[in-house]
């Protein structure tokens, strides 16, 4: 291509590009080239902001009468995510989840499919022991339900097991029976990305209800079996 050609295509594209009107905008500031890009928060720091959010929570009865904020254990670039329902005594005072009896049957469940507690991410939906260890109130699900949401958002696992009724009412509301409901793959949407969820029974009823293991035991094989099929390596 000649220059002059070349210019000529100049003129052409010009011609082409002027009806679509782009509105310059011109401005006497000088371009900051120093600027550095916004950083992109990691999951540590996220997860720190977030403690930080429950831990300036206030009017909360639980806050009020626990001694630790119980935020977390385990992995947290696991792709999965545990959710039981609140710190006992043996939680509160060491502030990490599941460290009683129900912590040494998880421990148990998650070694009889081949999986190493500190492989995965662990947290409650609520991070402060209720008062004499009771259920957390329907309202104060509701409450924290709000950080448990932006909590997964941060983790991002790829499957969710929510163990107990407080975990399920937290994300599907109180209208379900754990007994029903326990058991299936279930999508969760938050935040716009669907999470593969599963309802189980909490490690604690089933120290109550032991004729529970049995249904128990087929809800960790299917989790088993869609680690696999979903080729997790933990
Ligand atoms: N039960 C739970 O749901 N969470 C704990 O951390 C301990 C017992």
């Amino acid at each position: 291509m000649t220059l002059k050609e070349k210019n000529q295509n100049d003129i052409v594209s010009s011609e082409f590009v002027n009806p679509i009107d782009i509105e310059y905008v011109f401005t006497n500031k000088p371009i900051d080239r120093f600027k550095t890009k916004p950083k992109l928060e990691n999951k540590s720091d996220l997860l720190l902001k977030l403690k930080k959010e429950i831990e300036d929570i206030s009017n909360c009865e639980l806050k009020n009468n626990a001694k630790n904020i119980v935020f977390s254990d385990g992995s947290n670039q696991s792709k999965i995510m545990i959710v039981g329902e609140g710190p006992g005594q043996k939680e509160d005072e060491i502030g990490k989840p599941f460290m009683g009896d129900a912590g040494i049957l998880l421990n148990k469940m998650l070694k009889a499919i081949n999986i190493e507690r500190n492989k995965i991410y662990i947290t409650n939906v609520v991070n402060y022991r209720p008062p004499d260890n009771r259920k957390p109130e329907p309202a104060e699900i509701i409450r924290y339900s709000n950080y448990l949401r932006k909590h997964i958002t941060i983790i991002d696992p790829e499957i969710l097991i929510l163990m107990g009724s407080a975990a399920m009412e937290a994300l599907f509301g109180s209208k379900i029976k754990i007994s029903k409901e326990r058991g299936y793959w279930k999508d969760v949407i938050i935040n716009n990305k669907t999470y593969l969820t599963m309802i189980t029974f909490h490690p604690a009823y089933l120290l109550r209800q032991a004729d529970q293991k049995k249904n128990s035991w087929a809800d960790l094989k299917e989790i088993r079996k869609k680690i696999d099929q979903l080729n997790i390596v933990l």
